[in-house]
């Protein structure tokens, strides 16, 4: 197929469909976008659990918790934890009177995709859900998406981290203090988009670095200070090279200043740099983007790294022939996926693990062949949360997926 221009119909502005994408679409069954790349990833955002924590309720026991405000704009059904596992325990949120409701009846929620849509939305506010997500956690304040976590505090995103403060998407995080956006860091302090970093402090976009302070895009190296746009280096201050020696002496000079007499030299460095070319690292054909490395083909990604035939990828990672991805991992043939990790072969996925070739999923994991379906576990063939034959399921979805292809509204996960 050739490449399209469209007009955007939340911001007005004009927007290119590309061969590769229209191609992508047309073979997986998608409607054409009618909303620009950047206005369905705001879309895709606006999904996540915002970092505004405001106190509720347990829905059930109504002792106090600590939620994100999306979560209350949504209108999730919020549990604590010992009512969450509890409730748990006994359902599988599969609903088995098959219409359940009363002013839609089982053939138009089955066979029309708008009845069937907005019986999708009804379910997202039916099953109870955890007010946060920290796992194997202690002494963790106002965290959200945590995993082995230890005294954490303020923290969002974070996983396997440690005695940690304010820290924010971290990753494998260690000793760190007011880490914003890091990776593989250790012992940090007051770091901002770091990427495998130890001991660095400062830094705006880094990339493998050890040692380094107020550093701005330096990539692959070690012992710099108030550098920019490095790459390869070592023992070097404010752009200029030093001996080992040299460095050290007068970093331990420098070090003892405030951040507010080093932010202006390096400041003054970036005013008189000519570099304006986006920042893509070790990849190929994808120059069209900015951060993005290790990657092959992609078209128009952010913060994108190992990954390869996509486009539309806003912090993701190893994943192959995505379309429209924000912060999701390990995927393969998924359009419009937020936080979907390891999903293959799906569509509208969010907030989902390792399922497979299901379409508006929300809040599931490990299921297959599912259609409109949320706060699933390992189950296979659900349309909007009751389960069929494979061979009902099939006959079902083959009749929505021709309505889907043909919507040109809004679909939205929401
Ligand atoms: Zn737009
Ligand atoms: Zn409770």
């Amino acid at each position: 197929m050739a490449s399209s221009k469209q007009k955007c119909i939340t911001c007005g502005k004009d927007f290119l469909v590309i061969e590769q994408e229209a191609n992508f679409l047309s073979e997986q069954g998608y409607p054409l976008p009618i909303e620009c790349s950047y206005c369905r990833q705001d879309r895709r955002i606006s999904l996540r659990a915002s970092r505004n924590l405001v106190k509720d309720k347990c829905a059930n026991c109504h002792q106090d918790i600590i939620v994100s405000d999306n979560y209350l704009k949504f209108k999730f059904k919020l549990f604590c934890d010992q009512c969450y596992k509890q409730y748990n325990s006994n359902h599988d949120n599969i609903i088995t009177d098959l219409s359940k409701r009363k002013d839609l009846s089982q053939d138009q929620i089955f066979n029309n995709f708008d009845s069937f849509y907005q019986e999708y939305l009804r379910l997202l506010t039916t099953f109870p859900r955890l007010y946060t997500s920290s796992t194997h956690s202690v002494n963790c304040v106002n965290g959200q998406y945590n995993v082995n976590c230890k005294n954490l505090l303020s923290s969002f995103d974070n996983f396997d981290s440690q005695d940690s403060a304010y820290i924010n998407s971290c990753y494998l995080i260690n000793d760190s203090i007011d880490c914003d956006y890091s990776y593989e860091s250790s012992n940090s302090y007051n770091s901002v988009d770091l990427d495998k970093c130890s001991n660095c402090a400062f830094i705006n976009y880094g990339d493998h670095l050890t040692d380094c302070y107020y550093c701005y895009v330096c990539s692959r190296s070690h012992h710099l200070f108030g550098c920019i746009y490095l790459t390869d280096k070592a023992y070097c201050i404010f752009n200029r090279q030093y001996s080992k020696e040299e460095y050290e002496k007068q970093v331990s000079e420098l070090k003892k200043l405030p951040p507010d007499q080093i932010f202006p030299k390096v400041q003054e460095l970036l005013d008189n740099s000519f570099l304006t070319k986006s920042k893509v690292y070790q990849s190929e054909n994808s120059d069209y983007g900015n951060y993005v490395v290790y990657s092959k083909n992609l078209y128009l990604c952010f913060d994108a790294f190992n990954s390869e035939d996509c486009g539309y990828l806003y912090d993701t990672g190893y994943c192959v022939n995505c379309w429209d991805m924000s912060r999701s991992h390990g995927s393969q043939v998924v359009y419009e996926g937020i936080e979907a990790d390891q999903v293959f072969k799906s569509g509208y996925a969010h907030d989902c693990y390792k399922c497979s070739e299901s379409f508006l999923i929300n809040d599931c994991t490990q299921v297959e062949n599912c259609f409109g379906c949320t706060c699933l576990y390992k189950k296979k063939n659900c349309i909007l949360n009751r389960q069929f034959s494979p061979e009902i399921y099939k006959q079902i979805t083959e009749k929505l997926f021709v309505q889907l292809k043909e919507k040109t509204i809004k679909i939205y996960f929401w």
